[in-house]
């Protein structure tokens, strides 16, 4: 029989004895080193391994009484963690249904047999959730990575007599009577082993219990706390310190509550419970909550992600009922809902299975593509029923939007409606809003509409504002991963394209069928580009001599959309390969109409003519915030001494 993860096979399953001593039933010689340096490099799970099959003791005790197969009271069923130093032993102690010595041999000796499976197996059709945890992995031998001897004290619900089984590490075992378990329950002790000390240090498990036990369903206890209480009415009341114990979890956690029951506060106490150390609110949670065709529990929050892009912080923690997992849960949600935190709770995710697996599972595809459909329902919902409140968290939540937006075309499809435009005065457009009013003007001679938009409207104000003259409209995309948002956006929306607003002049951003003519001659746009080129530098800027409207700046700079986006697309990923990091190249537009241009080209004098050329130059560049150093003090200095000539 060919069991758990292939590394244990089951030899003689009937060869069972009772009150013996035998060898533990694996076909290797000797598992336990393997156990110890192959099977987790994490050592620290054995913790969370066998206060699970403390819980799973106790949730089987509560339904067997509660089926009535098991008499007598429930009593007092916390969990207990107990160091004790001198000893070098860390105990484990539940008041669950106990082990027959049968049970013991069937379930611990024989390494590859769940005890949890065979519950749920048999007690599965007479409830809908069984709750049960079972198997992570090795489960109750993961004690041996810390321990190198382990014993059991364990009475059964079923019989009066206890019974003791203890194992040093190697294949052999001994199983005796025992009375020193009085009541119902299990007790593990480990003597811990040399090498895991730190196992018997109060603050290391602590912080495990804190980890992997924090919402356990079942009271766990972890030693004594101070606390002050009240005693007495009134006047006489009087503060009194006593001692209690520590119950270190929380065992009705939010997210196994009905959302019902739930108020506001209670999900931003969840948060805080979640992540002590964040003093941020949440924006607005998402409580997940499903049954068919996967179990799945949970609540995801959106948090404020403006300014605050710290992905490894404060990660959303899956847990397996109620039982830490892991917060790496690349290949379980899509990247893009990284942003986000809170837990997700399903007993359906494999575990102990390696990532390329995760992916083709198709409970992780499942799970997964809910998640994402749960995102969108819940945005469309809040954009549908209080657009004011969803513009005033949208620089918050544009990211995910946008990130979902590129990566997941379920998604696309949805957002694609409540994704907002925000314009250069605040006002939050959609697709279709901002279609409507932007179609008469910007649609080119070709019959696309194009859309303008700046990624910093203080930087482009000169270009902005020139775009208004023309009542045209700039919308402000700032995101970092702009250039692949729009990119999809062209792709999808038909005869529409994006031009950032300092892509090129207005007039080629948004070509229409009237020609402008030249006010200047072929022979003379070819004198002067030699000229406005000895003012610039060439490895950083092409010169183009355009017709532009009189009106129209003398020199401005542009960037063309196609080579930014590119590079953009690049720094972030997904670009072209292998572009590296590319220096900025710009135009430098001249407009052959304006009068400017013409007096330099008549000017006599080359000083003049030479700092004209210059100071316009300059005050493009300036307007682009690309005049620095000293370039800058130069044009400082001139523009004085221009001053200065006027006056005399
Ligand atoms: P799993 O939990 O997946 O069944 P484990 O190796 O963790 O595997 O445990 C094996 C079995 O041993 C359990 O299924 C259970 O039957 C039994 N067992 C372990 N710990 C306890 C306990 N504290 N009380 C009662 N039974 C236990
Ligand atoms: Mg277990």
């Amino acid at each position: 029989m060919a069991v758990a993860y292939g590394l244990f096979i089951l030899a003689d399953k009937s060869k069972y004895l009772a009150m013996a001593t035998g060898t533990i039933n694996v076909q290797a010689d000797n598992i336990f080193p393997i156990i110890k340096k192959f099977l987790y490099s994490d050592h620290e799970i054995f913790l969370r391994e066998l206060v699970s099959n403390a819980v799973d003791a106790t949730t089987k005790i509560k339904k067997l009484t509660s089926l009535g197969e098991a008499k007598g009271e429930l009593g007092d069923l916390t969990i207990e963690v107990k160091v004790d130093k001198k000893k070098k032993t860390l105990t484990i102690s539940d008041n669950g249904v106990g082990m027959t010595a049968e049970e013991i041999e069937k379930y611990i000796n024989q390494i590859a047999f769940s005890g949890a499976e065979e519950f749920v197996k048999k007690y599965d059709e007479k409830s809908d959730k069984s709750g049960i945890i079972g198997h992570f992995g090795l489960g109750f031998y993961s004690a041996f990575m810390v321990a190198d001897k382990v014993e059991i004290f364990s009475k059964s619900f079923k019989e009066e007599a206890g019974v003791h089984w203890s194992c040093t590490g190697s294949p052999e075992f001994e199983l005796e009577e025992s009375k020193k378990r009085k009541a119902r329950g299990t007790d593990i002790v480990l003597h811990i082993n040399e090498d895991s000390v730190e196992f018997l240090e109060d603050h290391k498990i602590s912080e495990l219990l804190n980890k992997y036990c924090r919402f356990l369903p079942v009271p766990i206890k972890f030693g004594t706390k101070e606390e002050t209480i009240k005693e007495g009415e009134g006047e006489d009341a009087k503060e009194k310190k006593v001692t209690v114990d520590n119950i270190i979890n929380n065992p009705t956690p939010a997210w196994t509550k009905a959302p019902s029951s739930l108020e506001e506060k209670d999900y931003k106490d969840f948060y805080r419970e979640l992540y002590p150390m964040n003093f941020e609110e949440p924006l607005f949670h998402i409580h997940l909550n499903v049954d068919f065709p996967f179990e799945l529990t949970g609540v995801l929050f959106f948090p404020k992600i403006k300014g605050n892009m710290d992905l490894n912080r404060d990660r959303i923690q899956l847990y397996c009922n109620q039982v830490f997992v892991t917060d790496q849960l690349e290949g379980i949600v899509p990247d893009f809902l990284n942003f986000l935190k809170g837990v997700i709770d399903s007993p359906d995710i494999p575990l102990n299975v390696s990532r390329s697996y995760l992916q083709s599972d198709s409970n992780v595809k499942k799970i997964s593509s809910h998640i994402t459909k749960k995102v969108a329902d819940k945005l469309e919902e809040m954009f549908k029923t209080d657009r004011a409140d969803f513009e005033s968290k949208w620089e918050d939540i544009k990211v995910v939007i946008e990130y979902g937006m590129v990566s997941d075309e379920k998604f696309y499809e949805k957002a694609k409606n409540f994704y907002l435009y925000p314009d250069v005065d605040g006002t939050y457009l959609t697709w279709d809003e901002l279609k409507a009013k932007t179609e008469a003007e910007q649609t080119n001679k070709e019959g696309n509409l194009v859309i303008l938009y700046t990624h910093d409207k203080e930087a482009h104000h000169a270009y902005i504002a020139a775009a208004e003259k023309r009542s045209y409209r700039t919308v402000i995309l700032d995101s970092p991963i702009v250039g692949h948002l729009i990119s999809k956006l062209e792709q999808n929306l038909e005869k529409v394209q994006f031009s950032r607003i300092d892509a090129d002049p207005l007039d080629k951003l948004i070509q229409k069928d009237a020609e402008i003519s030249s006010l200047l001659s072929d022979e003379e746009k070819e004198a002067l580009k030699p000229v406005i080129e000895n003012a610039v530098n060439k490895e950083q800027f092409d010169v183009e001599i355009q017709e532009m409207a009189t009106d129209d700046l003398p020199f401005v700079i542009t960037q063309n959309e196609f080579m930014r986006r590119m590079k953009e697309m690049n720094e972030t990923g997904g670009g072209m390969m292998g572009m590296g990091n590319l220096p900025d190249r710009f135009n430098l537009v001249v407009n052959a109409n304006h009068p400017l241009v013409s007096e330099i080209l008549k000017e006599e004098d080359q000083a003049k003519k030479e700092s004209l050329t210059k100071q316009g130059v300059d005050l493009a560049m300036l307007s682009k915030g690309l005049l620095k150093g000293e370039a800058l003090t130069q044009f400082v200095d001139r523009s004085f001494s221009l001053l200065k000539t006027k006056e005399n």
